[in-house]
């Protein structure tokens, strides 16, 4: 008898589930149906709101994402503890221009001048002092008092050293303004190719004697919402403020700085880095029932920048995960490896997170199969980015990840929050979902990325798709 039970165990629990469309179908429904990722994303946005590390809010969302996930009956849920960099915007948080020519200058422009259709809505009335929507961008120092200077406008780090060198840009601000490639079809790869002058443009342009610097809001969108983002200082430089200004006013500040050479602009900034403060890493998991020590990990990260709500930065890879991990369960599917959803702290401004949950997998001998980032929003699920050692192990699937729209397979996976997993597990399955990228880069960290700008089908998708390309990862990997 104790034969045969122990027989007929091994039978069933080595036995793979057939990933099918019978399956894709069920994960699908499940979803579509009865899907919980977009009622929890509000629940997020609209009672907590933006989670910028170290902040009171963020603490509370680590409270609320704790008790939400353990209403779900999964294995586990639990906190993992990690210190994380500091950083507030204050109240003090100004930026305008005085113009002789200003009001000459835009009479008689047609808009499309401006290649900006929101330039009318531009809240611009004559007067002395024009205030312009802007934001410090996350690390940046604050002004003493107010800093006032005159502008000097860059379309590429080329036509900054040659300024720089011929001392143009001593005592300026500078306003790197080198917009979005419209032409590139990812508009990922358009952030790749500007965001350099977010990150490192203000240690660039001090190196020149600059006194501050303004940069391009990264988005393909011309209008009035500045969106802010991480910069970083090159310690052997000084420090000087760095505020993001929306695209239209970079439109209108580029030509004003060639019309008028006593434009002034002021800045006003209070921002301040503070010690680093108590956090932590949000996870929930499913053992699994052949290799219980074996992990696939998958989740997005749960701070965000302090505008907005953090909605598709990156609430929705967070629920991307969870709500995976969910439909998994719910239609009954028994994984072989232990699945664990995580929601990383501080991928935005210090990667202390991520950083943390590799070191404690390193400490505890964990063995990482795979790991799935999701951190491009919640638009609709295109495919995926997977390493090429388990691209052909994919390409199985093809035909069916075409019949739900997410078959764009391309090569090479990976993300910023699980990348450090390679540091322990070098041979981990890197994953990264691929939604539609075309509007991303119109909310992404600035005000408007709020719950509305979900949708919530389009939600469920990339959640049902991130749910089957676990389970391809949970029968394919051993
Ligand atoms: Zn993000």
């Amino acid at each position: 008898m104790r034969l045969l039970l122990t027989g007929f165990l091994f039978i069933a629990s080595s036995a793979r589930a057939q990933i099918d469309s019978v399956f894709f179908r069920r994960v699908f429904n499940e979803a579509l149906e009865n899907g919980q990722a977009y009622s929890r994303l509000g629940e997020l946005c609209k009672t907590i709101g933006s989670r910028l590390s170290g902040s009171p809010q963020a603490d509370k969302a680590v409270a609320w994402g704790k008790q939400m996930l353990s209403g779900y009956g999964f294995d586990s849920v639990y906190l993992q503890p990690v210190m994380v960099p500091r950083w507030e915007r204050s109240k003090t948080e100004a930026l305008s221009f005085t113009s002789a020519v200003f009001n000459t200058a835009i009479k008689g422009e047609k808009l499309q001048d401006f290649n900006c259709e929101a330039f009318e809505e531009l809240p611009l009335k004559p007067s002395k002092n024009h205030k312009i929507p802007a934001v410090a961008l996350g690390g940046s120092v604050g002004t003493s008092g107010k800093l006032q200077a005159g502008i000097v406008s860059v379309h590429s780090d080329a036509q900054l050293d040659s300024l720089g060198k011929a001392g143009v840009l001593k005592g300026k601000m500078v306003l790197l303004n080198r917009p979005f490639p419209e032409t590139y079809l990812n508009t990922f790869r358009a952030y790749g190719a500007c965001v350099g002058q977010r990150v490192n443009g203000a240690s660039k342009a001090t190196a020149f004697g600059a006194v501050a610097v303004l940069v391009r809001s990264m988005s393909n969108r011309c209008d009035l919402h500045a969106h802010t983002g991480v910069m970083i200082y090159d310690d052997k430089q000084s420090k000087i403020p760095a505020m993001a200004v929306a695209t239209a006013v970079a439109n209108l500040l580029d030509k004003l700085s060639q019309q008028d050479p006593n434009l002034r602009i002021s800045m006003e900034l209070g921002c301040q880095s503070m010690p680093d403060a108590p956090s932590a890493n949000v996870v929930a998991e499913t053992r699994g029932s052949n290799y219980p020590k074996s992990i696939i990990t998958f989740g997005g990260h749960f701070d965000s920048w302090d505008q907005g709500e953090g909605a598709h930065d990156d609430g929705a890879g967070c629920m991307h995960a969870f709500e995976a991990l969910r439909l998994l369960k719910s239609i009954g599917y028994q994984p072989r490896h232990t699945l664990r959803c995580v929601w990383w702290m501080n991928e935005e401004n210090g990667l202390r997170g991520a950083t943390e949950y590799a070191a404690v997998a390193g400490k505890n001998n964990e063995k990482h199969l795979a790991a799935l980032e999701s951190d491009r929003g919640g638009f609709t699920p295109r495919g995926f980015g997977v390493d090429s050692v388990f691209l052909p192990k994919v390409l199985k699937y093809k035909a069916l990840l075409d019949a739900y729209s997410i078959g764009e397979i391309e090569k090479g996976g990976g993300g910023a929050d699980i990348g450090p997993i390679r540091k322990v597990n070098p041979n981990a399955v890197l994953v990264g979902f691929i939604p539609d990228s075309q509007r991303y880069f119109d909310v992404h960290h600035s005000e408007t990325d709020v719950f509305e700008s979900v949708n919530k089908r389009e939600l469920h998708l990339g959640a049902a798709a991130v749910a089957v390309m676990i389970a391809i990862l949970d029968q394919e990997l051993d």
